[in-house]
């Protein structure tokens, strides 16, 4: 948010960096073709302004580099992860998206979606896992019994089992009240987002304890998606700031209209 962007004639000077880009890279040398960056458009005054413009800047621009590239990470390795960084990049006047100063709600609007988008990624996940875990359960035979005739093995499939179909419910509910051209679906995507990335993780943390020694292993991708299913308690808004943003919504919510309620409408 603290990339700033000088008008200069018919072109935007963009001065910053984007750490944390997924896809900031496709092939850990070059960046990708075309990305959509807020910046904050300053007068030449030094005058700033808070309000974020969006301009497309594409590969090859002046200025325009790949910076850090994010090694190790934990999970989520299929997509590349870098840092952006825009050094005096010059960007055509024509490349502003929208109007200038506007772009806090497209930015608010993109975040609704993208966290919905995680909430559902995280139910795939927990799907995956819950269907993993429970052939395995009844597979496997320890101490001369099904696995699953076990109460701690039933448990963690029964719950896992009943928080999937929790999340489901959620993700379908918040996706179909989703307002695509404007803002306002915050508090529940913010909701869905907490309660299924941490039901995601919780579940192939289970699936993993189901599966003993080969859960810990990468045959039966549950260890894979436990780390997959890390990153969605932290990208997209980390699981604190959800709590802080139902917590306002809410707040806000107490006393308007006369109800305190409003959130039981949708
Ligand atoms: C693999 C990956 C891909 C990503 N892709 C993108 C992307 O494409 N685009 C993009 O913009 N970002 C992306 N991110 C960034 C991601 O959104 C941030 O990492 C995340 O929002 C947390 O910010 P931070 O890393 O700066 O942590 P910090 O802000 O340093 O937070 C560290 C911890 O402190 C907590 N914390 C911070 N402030 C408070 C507070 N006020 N109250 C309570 N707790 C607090 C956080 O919740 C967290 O637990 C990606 C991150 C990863 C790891």
């Amino acid at each position: 948010m603290k990339t700033t962007a000088v008008k200069d004639g018919d072109e935007y000077v963009l001065n910053g960096a984007k750490m944390w880009i997924t896809n900031g890279t496709v092939d850990g040398v070059e960046t990708g073709d075309a990305y959509l960056v807020e910046a904050s458009v300053y007068a030449r005054t030094g005058k700033g302004s808070r309000d974020v413009s969006l301009f497309l800047v594409e590969k090859g621009m002046k200025g325009f580099s790949l910076g850090q590239k994010i090694e190790d990470k934990c999970g989520m390795r299929a997509s590349m992860t870098a840092e952006l960084v825009f050094q005096d990049c010059r960007v055509p006047a024509s490349n502003l998206v929208g109007e200038e100063g506007k772009a806090t709600l497209c930015m608010m609007r993109n975040l609704e979606i993208e966290r919905v988008a995680l909430a559902a990624m995280s139910l795939g996940i927990a799907r995956r896992c819950v269907e993993e875990m429970n052939r395995y359960a009844k597979e496997r035979h320890a101490f001369g019994a099904q696995l699953n005739s076990f109460g701690q093995i039933q448990r963690f499939l029964a719950e896992s089992f009943a928080e999937y179909q929790a999340g489901r419910s959620y993700v379908y509910q918040v996706a179909r009240n989703l307002k695509l051209d404007s803002v306002g679906n915050g508090l529940d995507a913010d909701g869905v987002k907490l309660y299924c990335g941490q039901m995601g993780k919780n579940v192939a943390d289970r699936a993993i304890q189901v599966m003993g020694g080969y859960g810990y292993v990468g045959e039966y991708n549950v260890e894979r998606l436990w780390r997959d299913a890390k990153l969605l308690e932290i990208g997209g808004g980390t699981n604190e700031a959800h709590h802080k943003n139902i917590v306002r919504d809410l707040s806000r919510q107490v006393g308007a209209a006369g109800s305190s309620v409003a959130w039981q409408l949708i």
